[in-house]
């Protein structure tokens, strides 16, 4: 993992950008994005890395297929996951040239592929699903589950909604706060979970939304934010699923969204979702 702070920096911008957010690159970040992406192409050419066929996600990697296509027999498919009906132009007319190297492209919706591409790259439509047979999904007994959660300070005599989602800015975990007040006016006990518990590590930014969601609930004591994995009393595959078992509805509050696994999550379970 040799990305450098810089470079996530930049990357999340760049995420940021193509999914709507107002702002601009630099250069200074433009070349800590292809720097460490130089860095990494070295690094696989040293180790004399090959492939029949490699998968890229999303525009973190992007670049390597135009530094690293020598190995004319492999395919290449970059897979992007965000959400582009909004993008930032300059970001997107950057980035745009790079998918010529590649031989296949796959987004999660139609409404996402760019009309940039003219039709130049082979495009498919695949959108992600979940496993069904993961400790994630396989069914709970309601009373495990209710177990878990009090076990992580939930009332189970009192009815729960829950967002199970990263701390994110295109999850408007603030939003999910507000909905959480003006319900419970007609749903006196109502509490709500935030849980979080799956940082990515590329993710310069959760700590900072985590903190300002914080702030936003204000000290609530029905208010409930899971963002630390360490001393959850499961692992965290069961966790989600008990809160999804346990919650009287799950809510998926993005205003982006790559898929949102979480809504297909909760529905599997039969729960109602509101999204
Ligand atoms: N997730 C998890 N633990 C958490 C929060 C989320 O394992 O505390 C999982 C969630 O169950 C889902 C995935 O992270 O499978 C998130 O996928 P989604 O497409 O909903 O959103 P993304 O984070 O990829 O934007």
């Amino acid at each position: 993992d040799p990305g450098s702070a810089e470079f996530f920096q930049a990357t999340k911008k760049i995420h940021n950008l193509l999914q709507g957010a107002d702002g601009s690159l630099s250069r200074d970040e433009l070349d800590a994005y292809y720097g460490c992406i130089e860095d990494v192409s070295r690094e696989m050419d040293r180790d004399g890395l090959t492939a029949d066929v490699w998968v890229l996600h999303d525009p973190q990697l992007l670049p390597l297929a135009r530094l690293l296509r020598q190995d004319l027999q492999a395919a290449w498919l970059w897979v992007c996951h965000i959400d582009l009906t909004a993008p930032n132009g300059q970001v997107l007319s950057e980035l745009m040239p790079l998918v010529q190297h590649y031989d296949h492209l796959l987004f999660s919706q139609e409404s996402y592929v760019p009309a940039q591409l003219n039709g130049n790259v082979p495009v498919d439509i695949s959108p992600p699903a979940i496993d069904p047979l993961s400790v994630k999904n396989t069914p709970l007994p309601e009373d495990r589950a209710q177990e878990i959660v009090a076990a992580m300070g939930i009332d189970p005599g009192r009815p729960l909604i829950s967002q199970v989602s990263r701390f994110d800015l295109w999850k408007d975990p603030w939003g999910v706060i507000d909905t959480f007040r003006a319900a419970r006016e007609s749903v006196p006990g109502l509490q709500l979970a935030l849980l979080g518990l799956s940082q990515a590590t590329d993710d310069p930014e959760a700590l900072e939304v985590l903190s300002s969601v914080a702030c936003h609930a204000a000290g609530d004591p029905d208010i409930h934010l899971y963002h630390d994995p360490s001393g959850i009393p499961a692992s965290i595959d069961l966790v989600v699923n008990a809160f999804q078992v346990a919650s009287s509805a799950l809510l998926q509050k993005s205003t982006r969204e790559g898929f949102g696994l979480t809504v297909t999550e909760a529905m599997w379970k039969g729960k109602p979702m509101i999204g």
